[in-house]
């Protein structure tokens, strides 16, 4: 084996013992010339599929990619492992570019991340053909006008095909359907790459679904459970994000609000938080996400349930990227589907796109509400078929049996009719309960015939029951008040009991708030751990830097527990490559000699 071969280099400059999946096969056909496309989900490792072949072949590796925090972020990673890397955009001190233009002149660069605009403006017309390893374009998808996030300077990229022939281009991406990969090949004029196409099965991620009952509740019950680590909240609306990171305040929760709304101080400082803390949890809307690679997010939270499987995939995706596990859970309600129903309504989208979003729209609650793996659920929505139930989401840990609600769906349409429709769910249900609340009382419902009729069912049967009849359209939210009424045409088969209607029971009660993993793993000695962490903390806050560029928990985990006493040992540990090893590993040894 030649010194500079992919495994040497991921062992050496990396310090992991072997490729995951697809990339070996990847990065060997890249590191001897071939073009490749990468579809990879988020976490899946696409960054060493262009890092490594940039180490194996002479000159520098060019990175194109439209997010300045990331490149940021790789570049301080490529440093800290001893790689020559730079970045050139337009938040760069003119300073800081000047030299990093001086060391490509020379040379003297492994890999240069360029924003497109940088690369086409200009920049493109300096570099020598012969001093080029490859070309990396990240977030491929912004090519498609296709994808959610088209960027039309990513279409000039074709030129590289012509400018550059005998240079190999590598295209990765993380979300891209048939259409939008065909589209990548084409923009990019790389009709010969080679695909490379990873499972989006991400089994160190736990999935789970409840009912939006008690949301303040039942998000302290999975914090709870990871004290120590950092997580994302995700709400629907900026003032939703406030109310919780303020709530979370009191509660003495490190929370960090991030929305659109945000001055671009304010964004770079919560970015800056979420980054250095170590405890940190984010309450954001959509608007946070692109960019943030942290790895070892343990969990995300959707307070508002999002409007397709492919946003709600995107956005568990930022946990567990470390490949520990993660949990991802998802509060559902009526409100919910109420509010992105009226959206829809709304929508500027064109008249051809609305059948589509309605679609994805109608996935997403189905997914919410299924009763089956939810993991086999969400990869169908892309394509993928999963053979056997996962195994480690809510449904599969605890089996929620189907149970015929058809009487009970006829006697709950019933109740809203004679309630007059004018009334929310809770309401309704109340009547069937037989709860004479002071609103029931007041408007006379306690004299219903109706009135009780359905006490010995719990309340979040009827809810579910409630939301069973709204996702089938037989019954309408009204604006606003969240008000129920009926859908005459919808409703008529199930008011005459011709069509069964089944639910899935609510979770057992030990179930209820999510038994996801364990917070921060404790591997082998915790108060080692801790120390080793403390230590971390302080060592990245010396170089102001994020504390998992220095080492990630993983590490220091597999530290803690086989406590190596030499240089020696201590490399062979997963992510101690040979530059960490020179900066830190005697004081590492002495930190562990000291307990
Ligand atoms: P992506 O860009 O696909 O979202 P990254 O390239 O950021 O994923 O990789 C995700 C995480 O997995 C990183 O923390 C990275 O260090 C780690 N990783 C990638 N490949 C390997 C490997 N072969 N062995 C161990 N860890 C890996
Ligand atoms: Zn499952």
């Amino acid at each position: 084996m030649s010194p500079d071969s992919p495994t040497t280099i991921l062992r050496s400059i990396f310090g992991f013992p072997r490729f995951r999946g697809l990339q070996e096969e990847a990065v060997r056909h890249v590191a001897g010339g071939g073009d490749a496309l990468v579809l990879m989900p988020t976490g899946g490792g696409k960054s060493l599929c262009y890092q490594v072949p940039a180490l194996c072949r002479p000159g520098t590796a060019i990175v194109v990619s439209p997010l300045i925090a990331l490149m940021d972020d790789q570049v301080a990673a490529l440093r800290q492992l001893g790689v020559k890397a730079g970045a050139l955009h337009s938040e760069c001190d003119p300073a800081d570019a000047r030299k990093t233009l001086a060391a490509l002149a020379e040379g003297r660069l492994d890999l240069l991340y360029v924003s497109p605009e940088r690369l086409l403006g200009g920049l493109i017309d300096r570099l020598d053909p012969a001093a080029i390893a490859l070309f990396a374009i990240d977030e491929a998808h912004c090519v498609s006008q296709w994808g959610h996030d088209f960027r039309p300077e990513y279409r000039a990229l074709a030129c590289l095909a012509t400018r550059f022939p005998g240079v190999p281009r590598i295209a990765l991406t993380a979300t891209a359907d048939r259409r939008t990969r065909a589209d990548i090949l084409a923009s990019l004029a790389m009709p010969a790459a080679r695909a490379f196409v990873a499972s989006f099965h991400r089994p160190n991620l736990f999935l789970a679904a409840r009912p939006k009952q008690r949301p303040r509740e039942q998000l302290a019950a999975l914090l709870s459970r990871h004290q120590g680590a950092s997580g994302i909240v995700y709400c629907g609306s900026r003032a939703r994000t406030e109310q919780v990171a303020s709530r979370l305040g009191a509660d003495g929760v490190q929370a960090v609000v991030f929305h659109a709304g945000l001055a671009r101080a304010e964004k770079r400082d919560a970015l800056r938080r979420f980054r250095a803390g170590e405890a940190v949890v984010v309450v954001a809307t959509i608007a946070f996400g692109m960019g943030i690679d942290r790895p070892d997010v343990r969990f995300v939270v959707h307070l508002d349930m999002p409007d397709s499987p492919e946003a709600y995939y995107q956005q568990i995706g930022r946990a567990g990227r470390d490949g520990e596990d993660a949990e991802a859970l998802l509060l559902y309600g009526i409100e919910d589907i109420a509010r992105a129903r009226h959206f829809l309504a709304r929508s500027q989208a064109p008249e051809s796109q609305i059948p589509a979003l309605r679609a994805r729209l109608e996935t997403m609650i189905g997914l919410a509400e299924t009763g089956g793996c939810r993991t086999q659920a969400l990869l169908a929505c892309f394509d993928e078929r999963l053979d056997d139930p996962c195994g480690h989401c809510d449904n599969c840990l605890a089996p929620r049996p189907a149970l015929d609600a058809t009487v009970a769906a006829q006697q709950l349409l019933s109740a809203v009719y004679r309630t007059g429709q004018r009334f929310g769910l809770r309401h309704v249900v109340a009547v069937l309960r037989g709860e004479a609340s002071e609103a029931v009382r007041r408007h006379g419902h306690d004299r219903l015939a109706l009135f009780a009729i359905g006490r010995e069912r719990s309340a979040e049967f009827w809810h579910g029951v409630g939301r069973a009849m709204i996702v089938e359209g037989a019954l309408v939210i009204g604006e606003g008040y969240g008000t129920l009424a009926l859908d005459a045409g919808a409703a008529r088969p199930y008011l005459r009991g011709e069509r069964a209607v089944r639910i899935h029971a609510a979770p057992a009660p030990a179930a209820r708030l999510g038994q996801g993993p364990a917070g921060v793993r404790s591997g082998g000695d915790d108060t080692l751990f801790q120390r080793l962490r403390a230590w971390r903390k302080r060592t990245a806050d010396a170089q102001n830097l994020p504390p998992y560029l220095i080492f990630h928990d993983a590490t220091l985990q597999d530290i803690a527990a086989l406590r190596p006493d030499s240089l020696a040992d201590l490399a062979q540990i997963r992510g101690v490559g040979a530059a960490k090893l020179q900066r830190y590993g005697t004081e590492l040894l002495a930190a562990l000699a000291a307990g």
